[in-house]
């Protein structure tokens, strides 16, 4: 199994020479099997060069999963051109945003007040699944899981395995805390309830832990620093020091810092590196390889 980098970047798409090497695309993997089969995690604008590779080797079918329909997970799809093409066969994945479904807001996304091509317009077979919590059937050549994790909606992570080998992918993923005491002083807080919303908070992560337990690759949202983080919780986003504790805590080999924040350079991804990988050391992961999510990069696994 390979996983090949197609976007990496939180948000918004943010190109430029200061994010030319870590690229400015967002939200899209690819993971193939041993076989080829292949099943495209998110469809961020990643998914339009994807999409450009896709097209030398018809007829395309595969399996797309969205971890959830904020713009920099779909907004790629509309230029996903093999979805314009008789004899493509894809399958859309994604749990369901409050009253909509999948197909509901892909085809907003597609209306013509705010695109000039329908949906209706989409030659290629495309079927539209939503789904809950738990193994997701029907995907040709791989096992896949979906957890869902924390975030301003519902929205899922995707334990996707094949050839004895394993990927997690975070999606958006912010470390469950405590939301009812968020923004209420220390001293007003009755000790007993917090200790029974932290207990609730620790089975809302350790499941998430046992879903990434011993993957081969964990690509993880850490948008954030620990020090940045106070004014965003909430926004549903992991700090790099929330990402390295995940990946010690689930015994990852390789762990993959991604969904960059739109405002971080190459040069600042690079330093953030070098401290994530001596902060890593110290937590006891020297084993565990590290890397920031690059564009273009494959891992194989
Ligand atoms: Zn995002
Ligand atoms: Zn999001």
């Amino acid at each position: 199994m390979e996983v090949t980098f197609w976007g990496v970047r939180g948000s918004i798409a943010s190109p430029g020479p200061e994010t030319a090497k870590y690229g400015g695309n967002t939200s899209c993997y690819e993971v193939r099997n041993d076989a080829g089969d292949l099943v495209i995690m998110d469809a961020g604008t990643g998914i339009r060069k994807l999409g450009m590779k896709l097209m030398q080797s018809l007829p395309l079918k595969c399996s797309i999963l969205i971890s959830h329909t904020h713009w920099d997970h779909i907004q790629g799809f509309p230029f996903f051109i093999p979805a314009f093409v008789p004899g493509n066969n894809i399958d859309m994945y994604s749990p369901k945003q409050f009253e909509k479904s999948l197909e509901g807001v892909i085809s907003s996304q597609m209306d013509y007040s705010v695109f000039p091509v329908r949906t209706a317009e989409l030659s290629a077979d495309i079927k539209f699944h939503n789904i809950i919590e738990g193994p997701v059937e029907g995907i040709p050549g791989f096992e896949v899981f979906s957890q869902f994790v924390c975030h301003p909606v519902t929205s899922s992570g995707y334990r996707v395995e094949a050839d004895g080998k394993a990927v997690f992918y975070t999606g958006d993923h912010e470390k469950y805390f405590d939301q009812y005491h968020k923004g209420i002083k220390e001293e007003d807080i009755d000790p007993e309830v917090k200790a029974q919303m932290q207990a609730i908070v620790d089975v809302q992560n350790d499941r998430v832990i046992a879903s990434c337990k011993d993957v081969d690759l964990l690509i993880v949202d850490t948008m954030y620093m620990d020090d940045e983080y106070s004014d965003k919780i909430g926004w549903g986003h992991s700090t790099v020091e929330m990402g390295l504790e995940l990946g010690v805590a689930a015994n990852v080999k390789h762990l993959a810092l991604s969904h960059h924040d739109p405002t971080k350079s190459d040069d600042r991804l690079d330093e953030i590196l070098k401290y994530a990988r001596k902060k890593l050391d110290d937590m006891g992961g020297k084993h565990i390889e590290l890397s920031i999510a690059q564009e273009g990069k494959t891992i194989k696994l």
